[in-house]
């Protein structure tokens, strides 16, 4: 019959530490992973990978390009105050219908 005090101290530790790194390691994975996507959201990344011609120039997206020119109808959402193309049916931040 194996008791506790027949495991030696190194075996322990031993233990501890497996168990320490399978408790401890996912978490350390997941908040790289979550750093690693913050940086590649980063637009400085994509402005300077597109300056070393491995990526492709960020494209504005139709709104950004239209809220530019003075004479293209405002078409704000009531709720959350993006603004988005004219013709829009819903807010293309929350969703919200519009009117
Ligand atoms: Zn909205």
């Amino acid at each position: 019959m194996l008791y506790m005090a027949d495991i030696s101290t190194q075996l322990l530790v031993y233990r501890v530490l497996v168990a320490a790194v399978a408790i401890l390691g996912p978490t350390v994975l997941f908040f790289g992973l979550l750093h690693l996507l913050e940086f590649l959201k980063d637009d400085r990344l994509v402005d300077s990978l597109a300056a070393q011609g491995v990526a492709e120039q960020p494209r504005p997206a139709p709104v950004d390009f239209l809220g530019n020119l003075s004479n293209v109808p405002e078409n704000r959402c009531e709720q959350c105050g993006a603004q988005n193309v004219p013709n829009a049916t819903h807010c293309r931040e929350c969703s919200q219908r519009l009117q």
